[in-house]
């Protein structure tokens, strides 16, 4: 089969979806890769280290026009949609409960779309596919060193002949993937971390990694369903708001990193909890969007810095920051989910299989994943 990886087009984008590693593997597994010239420039991998691993750097439009399986990072703009051809498969972050839009255009142009953020990941055997767990991974290591670089202290406590440095006093709102390597990384650097989540069962987690866990009174356990938390009650909210602002001002660094399926981001740092922070210290916005993040002053792509000293950095791709070592997770999790549908030398759709199912957005020209099409009148589903 010949699979291709494109030249990533998304603004600040750095991540390529497959590094020399995974080409060997592939190639040694009797696939042909073709590899548009320039596709690793981002991740400083040249094109020289992916032809050694065995891809054949190519132009565009000759990948376009012989590629099978075509490897992305980020979903294709309309004019790459345009470009791929009917028969063809996408694979990629492509993000269809967000854009479904960018789906129902690669049913039209009878694309079939596999997306990695809608793999069932509660699932064992898909473990090794799932990028959202890498990428988050990767985000909650970055985002601690943002914080201490943009820190005018120490994070670990310092005794020296010049006198002692006291340790950063660290809180990690959200205790998922991003959380549990956001305490693990402030904690190596020597920092006294304190976590908080909804889900009880991180309790025992943060704690694990040497985190003081915020047990706060105002909120029952808001476990939801597939491993994450529910939205929180208006009320629970308000209470949650309040009882968090207490905590914040006496942090010097603060890392948000909630989140809800399919919802706008929760708001846990209020803008008053900001203002009772000290000069000085540091809040990094993990779920800054478009939509709103976790934090209400925060500024997607943007670093400000308050009335009253606080430093708040809202970066909305992470893993792009840190493109070499999340390009080689991300490479391990789109062959393993590649290899997946891969039998007897073709790619094979088998919509009993789960992992099929929770990835096949588009085929034969329907917009075929269930969530993707609830989104979509019938007629932009290709069904009528
Ligand atoms: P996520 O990015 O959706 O959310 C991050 C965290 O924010 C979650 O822990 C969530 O509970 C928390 N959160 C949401 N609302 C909050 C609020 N109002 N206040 C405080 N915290 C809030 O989650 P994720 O990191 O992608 O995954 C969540 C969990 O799913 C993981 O902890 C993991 O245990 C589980 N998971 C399981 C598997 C598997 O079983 N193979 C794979 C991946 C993830």
């Amino acid at each position: 089969m010949k699979v291709a990886v494109v030249r990533e087009t998304a603004p600040n984008e750095r991540r390529v979806a497959l590094v020399p590693e995974a080409i060997g593997k592939l190639t040694a597994a009797g696939h042909e890769i073709l590899v548009q010239a320039g596709a690793g420039i981002g991740a400083a991998i040249p094109d020289a280290d992916l032809s050694a691993a065995g891809a054949r750097v190519v132009a565009e439009a000759v990948l376009y026009s012989e590629a099978d399986v075509v490897l992305r990072v980020q979903k294709p703009t309309p004019e790459e949609i345009g470009k791929l051809h009917a028969g063809q498969v996408v694979m990629g972050l492509l993000q269809p409960l967000i854009d479904p839009q960018n789906a129902q255009a690669l049913a039209r142009a009878r694309v079939t779309a596999i997306s990695l953020d809608t793999l069932p990941r509660t699932l064992s055997r898909a473990q090794t596919m799932d990028a959202l767990s890498s990428q988050a991974n990767v985000a909650g290591y970055k985002a601690v060193i943002m914080a201490a670089d943009a820190f005018g202290r120490y994070f670990p406590l310092l005794t020296t002949a010049a006198g002692t440095a006291k340790p950063a006093n660290v809180l990690i709102l959200g205790v998922g993937v991003a959380g549990l390597q956001a305490i693990a990384t402030a904690r190596r650097l020597g920092a006294l971390v304190k976590a908080y989540d909804v889900r009880a069962e991180t309790k025992e987690q943060a704690e694990s990694l040497g985190a003081q866990f915020l047990k706060l009174e105002s909120v029952a356990d808001a476990t939801g369903t597939g491993g994450y938390a529910r939205e929180l009650t208006d009320d629970e909210r308000k209470a949650q708001q309040q009882e968090l602002d207490k905590h914040i001002g006496s942090m010097d660094v603060v890392i948000t990193t909630a989140q809800v399926p399919g919802r706008r981001p929760p708001l846990l740092v209020t803008a008053a909890a900001v203002r009772s922070m000290k000069a000085g210290s540091v809040i990094v916005d993990m779920a800054a969007s478009a939509l709103g993040g976790n934090v209400e002053l925060s500024v997607p792509d943007d670093t400000i810095v308050t009335e009253n000293g606080a430093t708040i950095i809202a970066p909305t791709n992470l893993p792009a920051t840190m493109p070499g070592g999340a390009s080689g997770f991300y490479a391990r999790n789109l062959s393993a989910l590649l290899t997946h549908f891969i039998k007897d030398g073709k790619m094979l759709f088998d919509f009993d299989d789960e992992i099929t199912a929770g990835t096949v957005i588009t085929h034969d020209g329907k917009v075929v994943h269930p969530a993707t099409a609830e989104l979509l009148a019938p007629a932009q589903r290709g069904e009528a």
